[in-house]
Protein backbone atom coordinates (compact mmCIF):
# COMPACT_ATOMS: atom_id res chain seq x y z
CA UNK A 1 0.00 0.00 0.00
CA UNK A 2 1.65 3.49 -0.81
CA UNK A 3 1.09 5.53 2.24
CA UNK A 4 1.04 8.49 -0.43
CA UNK A 5 -2.09 7.06 -1.87
CA UNK A 6 -4.23 7.52 1.12
CA UNK A 7 -5.20 11.56 2.09
CA UNK A 8 -8.15 12.11 4.37
CA UNK A 9 -10.31 15.18 4.28
CA UNK A 10 -11.70 14.15 7.25
CA UNK A 11 -10.35 14.77 10.89
CA UNK A 12 -8.53 11.56 12.45
CA UNK A 13 -8.57 10.30 15.66
CA UNK A 14 -8.35 7.45 18.42
CA UNK A 15 -6.16 5.61 16.74
CA UNK A 16 -5.40 1.66 17.72
CA UNK A 17 -2.93 -1.13 16.51
CA UNK A 18 -2.44 -4.65 16.88
CA UNK A 19 1.01 -5.31 15.62
CA UNK A 20 0.98 -8.77 15.03
CA UNK A 21 3.68 -11.72 13.20
CA UNK A 22 2.61 -11.02 9.73
CA UNK A 23 0.54 -7.84 9.75
CA UNK A 24 0.33 -4.59 11.51
CA UNK A 25 -3.85 -4.00 11.59
CA UNK A 26 -4.88 -0.26 12.31
CA UNK A 27 -8.28 0.98 13.61
CA UNK A 28 -9.22 4.57 13.79
CA UNK A 29 -12.01 6.91 13.89
CA UNK A 30 -12.65 9.50 11.27
CA UNK A 31 -14.69 12.55 12.32
CA UNK A 32 -17.23 13.29 9.52
CA UNK A 33 -15.76 17.09 8.56
CA UNK A 34 -18.48 19.00 9.61
CA UNK A 35 -18.19 18.47 12.93
CA UNK A 36 -15.15 20.22 13.07
CA UNK A 37 -13.72 24.41 12.79
CA UNK A 38 -10.35 26.11 12.06
CA UNK A 39 -9.48 28.06 15.02
CA UNK A 40 -7.33 31.21 14.35
CA UNK A 41 -4.43 29.76 15.29
CA UNK A 42 -4.78 26.79 12.36
CA UNK A 43 -6.06 24.11 14.86
CA UNK A 44 -8.76 21.87 14.51
CA UNK A 45 -11.81 22.89 17.10
CA UNK A 46 -15.07 20.40 17.61
CA UNK A 47 -18.10 22.62 17.30
CA UNK A 48 -19.50 23.12 20.42
CA UNK A 49 -22.17 21.63 21.47
CA UNK A 50 -21.03 18.40 19.76
CA UNK A 51 -19.13 16.55 21.78
CA UNK A 52 -20.45 13.41 20.20
CA UNK A 53 -19.06 13.23 17.13
CA UNK A 54 -20.23 11.09 13.66
CA UNK A 55 -17.74 9.64 11.88
CA UNK A 56 -16.72 6.17 10.82
CA UNK A 57 -14.26 3.37 12.40
CA UNK A 58 -11.44 2.67 9.81
CA UNK A 59 -9.67 -0.05 8.90
CA UNK A 60 -6.37 -0.60 7.58
CA UNK A 61 -3.36 -3.43 7.69
CA UNK A 62 0.15 -3.66 6.44
CA UNK A 63 2.96 -6.33 6.45
CA UNK A 64 4.79 -6.47 9.79
CA UNK A 65 7.63 -6.75 7.59
CA UNK A 66 6.94 -3.25 5.57
CA UNK A 67 6.26 -1.27 8.87
CA UNK A 68 8.13 1.37 7.32
CA UNK A 69 4.67 1.96 5.15
CA UNK A 70 2.96 2.07 8.18
CA UNK A 71 4.85 4.91 10.00
CA UNK A 72 4.44 6.55 6.53
CA UNK A 73 0.64 6.23 6.83
CA UNK A 74 0.16 7.42 10.32
CA UNK A 75 2.97 10.42 9.64
CA UNK A 76 1.05 11.51 6.44
CA UNK A 77 -2.31 10.79 7.52
CA UNK A 78 -3.52 10.38 10.62
CA UNK A 79 -1.07 12.43 12.63
CA UNK A 80 -1.06 15.18 10.56
CA UNK A 81 -4.87 15.30 10.50
CA UNK A 82 -5.04 15.06 13.86
CA UNK A 83 -2.59 17.78 14.96
CA UNK A 84 -4.09 20.15 17.33
CA UNK A 85 -7.33 18.79 17.56
CA UNK A 86 -9.20 20.35 20.22
CA UNK A 87 -12.16 19.63 22.61
CA UNK A 88 -14.24 22.40 23.15
CA UNK A 89 -13.59 22.96 26.63
CA UNK A 90 -10.07 24.39 24.52
CA UNK A 91 -7.69 21.69 26.18
CA UNK A 92 -5.54 19.52 23.52
CA UNK A 93 -6.44 15.94 23.12
CA UNK A 94 -3.43 13.46 23.83
CA UNK A 95 -2.45 12.69 20.37
CA UNK A 96 1.06 11.11 20.79
CA UNK A 97 -0.31 8.11 23.31
CA UNK A 98 -1.95 5.40 20.94
CA UNK A 99 -3.42 2.62 22.76
CA UNK A 100 -1.48 -0.98 21.46
CA UNK A 101 -1.44 -4.76 21.29
CA UNK A 102 0.19 -7.62 19.83
CA UNK A 103 3.94 -8.74 20.24
CA UNK A 104 4.77 -5.61 18.20
CA UNK A 105 3.47 -3.49 20.69
CA UNK A 106 6.61 -4.58 22.88
CA UNK A 107 8.89 -5.14 19.55
CA UNK A 108 8.36 -1.82 18.09
CA UNK A 109 7.76 0.36 21.27
CA UNK A 110 10.87 2.19 20.55
CA UNK A 111 10.69 2.74 17.05
CA UNK A 112 7.13 4.58 17.03
CA UNK A 113 8.12 6.85 20.11
CA UNK A 114 11.62 7.61 18.03
CA UNK A 115 10.40 8.03 14.30
CA UNK A 116 6.86 9.28 15.39
CA UNK A 117 6.86 10.58 18.96
CA UNK A 118 3.97 7.39 19.74
CA UNK A 119 4.01 6.33 22.96
CA UNK A 120 2.09 3.19 23.02
CA UNK A 121 -0.92 2.28 25.96
CA UNK A 122 -0.53 -1.68 25.69
CA UNK A 123 -3.14 -3.51 26.07
CA UNK A 124 -3.08 -7.58 26.18
CA UNK A 125 -3.40 -9.01 23.13
CA UNK A 126 -5.45 -12.48 24.06
CA UNK A 127 -8.05 -9.80 25.95
CA UNK A 128 -8.28 -7.29 22.79
CA UNK A 129 -9.31 -10.24 21.01
CA UNK A 130 -12.18 -11.22 23.14
CA UNK A 131 -12.97 -7.67 23.61
CA UNK A 132 -13.18 -7.01 19.44
CA UNK A 133 -14.84 -9.78 18.97
CA UNK A 134 -17.86 -9.40 22.02
CA UNK A 135 -17.56 -5.81 20.38
CA UNK A 136 -18.31 -7.10 16.94
CA UNK A 137 -20.55 -9.67 18.12
CA UNK A 138 -22.97 -7.35 19.97
CA UNK A 139 -22.83 -4.12 18.37
CA UNK A 140 -22.60 -4.69 14.63
CA UNK A 141 -26.35 -6.55 13.21
CA UNK A 142 -24.61 -8.70 10.32
CA UNK A 143 -21.27 -9.85 11.51
CA UNK A 144 -21.45 -12.90 11.79
CA UNK A 145 -22.18 -15.42 9.30
CA UNK A 146 -22.34 -19.20 8.63
CA UNK A 147 -20.64 -20.79 5.39
CA UNK A 148 -21.75 -24.17 4.01
CA UNK A 149 -22.25 -25.72 0.96
CA UNK A 150 -21.26 -22.05 -0.99
CA UNK A 151 -24.30 -20.13 1.29
CA UNK A 152 -23.70 -17.52 3.69
CA UNK A 153 -25.99 -17.08 6.37
CA UNK A 154 -26.20 -14.55 8.66
CA UNK A 155 -26.59 -15.01 12.17
CA UNK A 156 -28.33 -13.14 14.30
CA UNK A 157 -27.00 -12.89 17.88
CA UNK A 158 -28.76 -13.04 20.80
CA UNK A 159 -27.15 -11.41 23.57
CA UNK A 160 -28.34 -13.42 26.08
CA UNK A 161 -27.28 -16.12 24.79
CA UNK A 162 -24.19 -15.84 23.39
CA UNK A 163 -21.55 -17.13 25.72
CA UNK A 164 -19.96 -19.50 26.14
CA UNK A 165 -18.19 -19.74 22.78
CA UNK A 166 -15.08 -20.90 21.25
CA UNK A 167 -13.08 -18.37 19.56
CA UNK A 168 -10.32 -18.85 17.17
CA UNK A 169 -7.78 -16.68 15.92
CA UNK A 170 -5.94 -17.73 13.10
CA UNK A 171 -3.45 -15.38 12.52
CA UNK A 172 0.51 -16.52 12.31
CA UNK A 173 -0.57 -19.32 14.53
CA UNK A 174 -3.87 -19.78 16.34
CA UNK A 175 -4.76 -19.31 19.53
CA UNK A 176 -8.43 -21.33 20.96
CA UNK A 177 -10.17 -19.04 23.23
CA UNK A 178 -13.06 -20.07 25.47
CA UNK A 179 -14.85 -16.86 26.18
CA UNK A 180 -17.88 -17.39 28.95
CA UNK A 181 -18.67 -13.69 29.30
CA UNK A 182 -17.52 -10.33 29.06
CA UNK A 183 -13.64 -10.01 30.56
CA UNK A 184 -14.26 -14.36 31.31
CA UNK A 185 -12.29 -15.77 28.72
CA UNK A 186 -9.36 -18.47 28.72
CA UNK A 187 -6.88 -19.77 26.15
CA UNK A 188 -7.29 -23.27 25.91
CA UNK A 189 -5.57 -24.15 23.49
CA UNK A 190 -3.43 -23.26 19.94
CA UNK A 191 -1.24 -24.74 17.33
CA UNK A 192 1.62 -23.42 15.57
CA UNK A 193 -0.08 -24.49 12.51
CA UNK A 194 -1.35 -21.37 11.64
CA UNK A 195 -1.31 -18.55 8.53
CA UNK A 196 2.18 -17.89 8.89
CA UNK A 197 2.90 -21.95 7.95
CA UNK A 198 0.80 -21.84 4.88
CA UNK A 199 2.36 -18.32 3.81
CA UNK A 200 5.69 -19.27 4.73
CA UNK A 201 5.84 -23.31 3.52
CA UNK A 202 4.02 -21.63 0.46
CA UNK A 203 6.53 -19.39 -0.33
CA UNK A 204 9.15 -22.10 -0.05
CA UNK A 205 7.01 -24.78 -1.90
CA UNK A 206 5.86 -22.37 -4.90
CA UNK A 207 8.24 -19.43 -4.93
CA UNK A 208 5.14 -17.16 -4.48
CA UNK A 209 5.93 -13.86 -3.45
CA UNK A 210 2.81 -12.42 -1.16
CA UNK A 211 -0.26 -13.93 0.23
CA UNK A 212 -2.42 -12.77 -2.24
CA UNK A 213 -0.34 -14.48 -4.76
CA UNK A 214 -0.69 -18.11 -3.20
CA UNK A 215 -3.98 -17.98 -2.37
CA UNK A 216 -4.70 -16.67 -6.44
CA UNK A 217 -2.22 -19.92 -7.15
CA UNK A 218 -4.95 -21.87 -4.74
CA UNK A 219 -7.54 -21.46 -6.67
CA UNK A 220 -6.21 -23.24 -9.79
CA UNK A 221 -4.70 -26.12 -7.93
CA UNK A 222 -6.13 -29.88 -7.63
CA UNK A 223 -5.09 -30.90 -3.79
CA UNK A 224 -5.77 -34.84 -4.91
CA UNK A 225 -2.57 -34.42 -7.35
CA UNK A 226 -0.68 -34.69 -3.90
CA UNK A 227 -2.97 -35.58 -0.87
CA UNK A 228 -3.59 -39.21 -0.24
CA UNK A 229 -7.31 -39.83 -0.11
CA UNK A 230 -9.07 -42.43 1.23
CA UNK A 231 -9.93 -43.97 -2.09
CA UNK A 232 -6.41 -44.49 -2.45
CA UNK A 233 -5.70 -46.58 0.59
CA UNK A 234 -8.79 -48.24 0.07
CA UNK A 235 -9.05 -49.21 -3.99
CA UNK A 236 -11.35 -46.68 -4.45
CA UNK A 237 -14.20 -47.49 -1.90
CA UNK A 238 -15.43 -45.23 1.11
CA UNK A 239 -14.76 -46.48 4.33
CA UNK A 240 -17.84 -45.63 5.84
CA UNK A 241 -17.86 -47.52 8.66
CA UNK A 242 -16.70 -44.40 10.21
CA UNK A 243 -18.42 -41.75 7.85
CA UNK A 244 -15.20 -41.38 5.80
CA UNK A 245 -16.20 -41.19 1.50
CA UNK A 246 -14.05 -42.15 -0.70
CA UNK A 247 -12.49 -38.39 -1.48
CA UNK A 248 -11.90 -37.58 2.20
CA UNK A 249 -8.10 -36.91 2.72
CA UNK A 250 -5.96 -39.26 4.39
CA UNK A 251 -2.80 -37.99 4.63
CA UNK A 252 -1.96 -34.42 3.21
CA UNK A 253 1.02 -34.50 0.91
CA UNK A 254 1.00 -38.13 1.48
CA UNK A 255 0.75 -39.38 -2.43
CA UNK A 256 4.66 -37.65 -2.20
CA UNK A 257 5.75 -40.54 -0.58
CA UNK A 258 5.22 -43.34 -3.46
CA UNK A 259 5.26 -41.07 -6.35
CA UNK A 260 8.25 -41.15 -7.08
CA UNK A 261 8.30 -37.02 -8.15
CA UNK A 262 10.43 -34.10 -7.33
CA UNK A 263 8.81 -30.90 -5.82
CA UNK A 264 9.71 -29.17 -9.67
CA UNK A 265 7.34 -31.94 -10.94
CA UNK A 266 4.34 -31.30 -9.14
CA UNK A 267 2.47 -27.84 -10.42
CA UNK A 268 2.89 -25.36 -7.88
CA UNK A 269 -1.28 -24.66 -7.75
CA UNK A 270 -1.57 -27.93 -6.78
CA UNK A 271 1.08 -27.83 -4.11
CA UNK A 272 -0.70 -24.60 -3.15
CA UNK A 273 -4.25 -26.18 -2.78
CA UNK A 274 -3.11 -28.97 -0.60
CA UNK A 275 -1.29 -26.66 1.67
CA UNK A 276 -4.25 -24.69 2.13
CA UNK A 277 -6.53 -27.33 2.66
CA UNK A 278 -4.30 -28.86 5.53
CA UNK A 279 -4.18 -25.94 7.41
CA UNK A 280 -7.81 -25.08 7.11
CA UNK A 281 -8.85 -29.05 7.78
CA UNK A 282 -6.21 -29.29 10.85
CA UNK A 283 -7.86 -26.03 12.45
CA UNK A 284 -11.53 -27.54 11.81
CA UNK A 285 -10.67 -30.46 13.44
CA UNK A 286 -8.57 -29.38 16.59
CA UNK A 287 -11.54 -27.08 17.40
CA UNK A 288 -13.91 -29.76 17.84
CA UNK A 289 -12.09 -32.30 19.40
CA UNK A 290 -14.69 -33.66 21.78
CA UNK A 291 -15.11 -36.40 18.97
CA UNK A 292 -11.79 -36.15 18.25
CA UNK A 293 -10.64 -37.52 21.75
CA UNK A 294 -12.38 -40.69 20.62
CA UNK A 295 -10.28 -40.98 17.39
CA UNK A 296 -7.49 -40.45 19.75
CA UNK A 297 -8.05 -43.94 21.75
CA UNK A 298 -8.91 -45.50 17.73
CA UNK A 299 -5.09 -44.70 17.81
CA UNK A 300 -3.76 -46.08 20.31
CA UNK A 301 -5.76 -49.07 19.94
CA UNK A 302 -3.64 -49.67 17.12
CA UNK A 303 -5.87 -48.63 14.23
CA UNK A 304 -3.76 -48.05 11.37
CA UNK A 305 -5.51 -46.08 8.96
CA UNK A 306 -6.09 -43.20 11.41
CA UNK A 307 -2.30 -43.03 11.88
CA UNK A 308 -1.83 -42.42 8.25
CA UNK A 309 -4.23 -40.06 7.61
CA UNK A 310 -3.28 -37.59 10.67
CA UNK A 311 0.30 -38.38 10.43
CA UNK A 312 1.08 -35.17 9.55
CA UNK A 313 -0.95 -33.41 12.07
CA UNK A 314 -0.04 -35.60 14.77
CA UNK A 315 2.46 -33.81 17.11
CA UNK A 316 0.10 -30.85 17.66
CA UNK A 317 -2.96 -32.33 17.00
CA UNK A 318 -2.98 -34.99 19.39
CA UNK A 319 -1.74 -32.79 22.35
CA UNK A 320 -4.77 -29.73 21.42
CA UNK A 321 -7.48 -32.71 20.72
CA UNK A 322 -6.03 -33.94 24.58
CA UNK A 323 -6.54 -30.87 26.35
CA UNK A 324 -9.87 -30.00 24.09
CA UNK A 325 -11.54 -33.01 25.23
CA UNK A 326 -11.21 -32.68 28.59
CA UNK A 327 -13.76 -29.61 28.13
CA UNK A 328 -17.35 -29.60 27.39
CA UNK A 329 -18.32 -29.26 23.97
CA UNK A 330 -18.91 -25.75 22.79
CA UNK A 331 -21.02 -25.83 20.02
CA UNK A 332 -20.58 -22.29 18.54
CA UNK A 333 -16.75 -21.63 17.29
CA UNK A 334 -16.45 -18.20 15.96
CA UNK A 335 -13.04 -17.70 13.25
CA UNK A 336 -11.04 -14.39 13.24
CA UNK A 337 -7.72 -13.57 12.15
CA UNK A 338 -6.26 -12.46 9.00
CA UNK A 339 -6.04 -16.19 7.34
CA UNK A 340 -9.35 -16.38 6.28
CA UNK A 341 -9.86 -13.15 4.54
CA UNK A 342 -13.42 -14.41 3.50
CA UNK A 343 -12.42 -16.57 1.46
CA UNK A 344 -14.49 -19.52 -0.07
CA UNK A 345 -12.55 -22.56 -0.17
CA UNK A 346 -11.30 -21.89 3.24
CA UNK A 347 -14.75 -21.35 5.12
CA UNK A 348 -16.14 -24.50 3.60
CA UNK A 349 -13.09 -26.63 4.63
CA UNK A 350 -12.97 -25.38 8.03
CA UNK A 351 -17.21 -25.30 8.02
CA UNK A 352 -16.96 -29.09 6.89
CA UNK A 353 -14.44 -30.24 9.12
CA UNK A 354 -15.99 -29.05 12.18
CA UNK A 355 -19.38 -30.13 11.27
CA UNK A 356 -17.58 -33.70 10.53
CA UNK A 357 -15.31 -33.82 13.57
CA UNK A 358 -18.62 -32.61 16.02
CA UNK A 359 -20.71 -34.50 14.38
CA UNK A 360 -23.27 -31.65 13.58
CA UNK A 361 -23.07 -30.71 17.08
CA UNK A 362 -20.77 -27.86 16.34
CA UNK A 363 -21.02 -24.55 14.39
CA UNK A 364 -18.59 -22.75 12.32
CA UNK A 365 -19.36 -18.74 11.77
CA UNK A 366 -17.28 -16.18 10.86
CA UNK A 367 -16.53 -12.33 11.07
CA UNK A 368 -16.74 -9.60 8.19
CA UNK A 369 -14.14 -8.07 10.54
CA UNK A 370 -12.18 -11.60 11.17
CA UNK A 371 -9.09 -9.90 11.13
CA UNK A 372 -9.43 -6.75 13.06
CA UNK A 373 -10.47 -8.12 16.50
CA UNK A 374 -7.48 -7.03 18.43
CA UNK A 375 -7.17 -3.76 16.86
CA UNK A 376 -10.92 -3.54 17.60
CA UNK A 377 -10.18 -4.60 21.37
CA UNK A 378 -7.38 -1.86 21.98
CA UNK A 379 -9.58 0.81 20.43
CA UNK A 380 -12.43 0.30 22.52
CA UNK A 381 -10.32 0.49 25.39
CA UNK A 382 -9.97 4.41 25.09
CA UNK A 383 -13.68 4.14 25.77
CA UNK A 384 -13.55 1.78 28.73
CA UNK A 385 -11.03 3.14 30.87
CA UNK A 386 -12.16 7.31 31.04
CA UNK A 387 -15.95 6.16 30.95
CA UNK A 388 -17.27 3.19 31.48
CA UNK A 389 -21.02 4.71 30.67
CA UNK A 390 -19.86 6.11 27.65
CA UNK A 391 -19.49 2.62 25.54
CA UNK A 392 -23.02 1.66 26.23
CA UNK A 393 -24.11 4.62 24.23
CA UNK A 394 -21.04 4.12 21.37
CA UNK A 395 -22.48 0.99 21.12
CA UNK A 396 -25.68 1.89 20.97
CA UNK A 397 -25.10 4.71 18.44
CA UNK A 398 -23.07 1.96 16.00
CA UNK A 399 -25.98 -0.34 16.09
CA UNK A 400 -28.10 2.54 14.88
CA UNK A 401 -26.05 4.09 12.29
CA UNK A 402 -25.39 0.57 11.12
CA UNK A 403 -29.19 -0.22 10.96
CA UNK A 404 -30.10 3.15 9.44
CA UNK A 405 -27.31 3.75 6.91
CA UNK A 406 -25.51 0.31 5.89
CA UNK A 407 -27.60 -3.03 5.95
CA UNK A 408 -27.76 -3.08 2.15
CA UNK A 409 -23.95 -2.21 1.73
CA UNK A 410 -23.42 -5.71 3.75
CA UNK A 411 -26.13 -7.27 2.47
CA UNK A 412 -24.85 -7.03 -0.97
CA UNK A 413 -21.62 -7.29 -0.46
CA UNK A 414 -19.86 -10.52 -2.16
CA UNK A 415 -18.42 -12.88 -0.01
CA UNK A 416 -15.26 -13.26 -1.98
CA UNK A 417 -14.38 -9.95 -1.28
CA UNK A 418 -11.52 -8.90 1.05
CA UNK A 419 -14.45 -8.23 3.62
CA UNK A 420 -12.98 -6.12 6.05
CA UNK A 421 -10.65 -4.09 3.92
CA UNK A 422 -11.22 -0.66 3.16
CA UNK A 423 -14.70 -1.05 4.42
CA UNK A 424 -15.61 1.30 7.95
CA UNK A 425 -18.14 0.96 10.19
CA UNK A 426 -19.93 4.03 10.72
CA UNK A 427 -20.73 5.50 14.21
CA UNK A 428 -20.37 8.27 16.79
CA UNK A 429 -18.01 8.56 19.53
CA UNK A 430 -17.73 10.68 22.39
CA UNK A 431 -15.07 12.73 22.90
CA UNK A 432 -15.96 14.27 26.24
P1 LIG B 1 -0.74 -11.86 13.13
O1 LIG B 1 -1.40 -10.94 14.14
O2 LIG B 1 -0.03 -13.01 13.75
O3 LIG B 1 0.07 -11.13 12.12
P2 LIG B 1 -3.08 -12.02 11.42
O4 LIG B 1 -4.44 -12.24 12.02
O5 LIG B 1 -2.79 -10.64 10.97
O6 LIG B 1 -1.97 -12.56 12.38
O7 LIG B 1 -2.95 -13.02 10.19
C1 LIG B 1 -1.73 -13.23 9.52
C2 LIG B 1 -1.93 -14.28 8.46
O8 LIG B 1 -2.93 -13.85 7.55
C3 LIG B 1 -0.71 -14.55 7.62
O9 LIG B 1 0.14 -15.50 8.21
C4 LIG B 1 -1.30 -15.03 6.33
O10 LIG B 1 -1.57 -16.41 6.35
C5 LIG B 1 -2.64 -14.31 6.26
N1 LIG B 1 -2.70 -13.12 5.37
C6 LIG B 1 -3.85 -12.62 4.88
N2 LIG B 1 -3.61 -11.54 4.10
C7 LIG B 1 -2.27 -11.37 4.08
C8 LIG B 1 -1.40 -10.42 3.44
N3 LIG B 1 -1.87 -9.46 2.64
N4 LIG B 1 -0.07 -10.51 3.67
C9 LIG B 1 0.41 -11.46 4.49
N5 LIG B 1 -0.36 -12.39 5.09
C10 LIG B 1 -1.69 -12.36 4.91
Amino acid sequence: MDPQDFRFSTQISHLALDIGGTLIKLVYFSANGDNFEESSDGSIVVRSGCSVVEGRLCFAKFETRKIDDCLEFIRFNILHHSSGVKHPNGTAMDKLSVKATGGGAFRFADLFKEKLGILFDKEDEMHCLVVGANFLLKTVPREAFTYLDGQKEFVQIDHNDLYPYLLVNIGSGVSMIKVDGDGEYERISGTSLGGGTFLGLGKLLTKCKSFDELLELSHHGNNRVIDMLVGDIYGGTDYSKIGLSSTAIASSFGKAISDGKELEDYQPEDVARSLLRMISNNIGQVCSCKHFHAFYRKLEAGNFFFLIGLCNFLYCSLQIAYLNALRFGLKRIFFGGFFIRGLEYTMDTISVAVHFWSRGEAKALFLRHEGFLGALGAFTSYETQSHNNDLKSYHHTVEREIVNCSDDKIRHMPVTANLNDGETIECSINLV
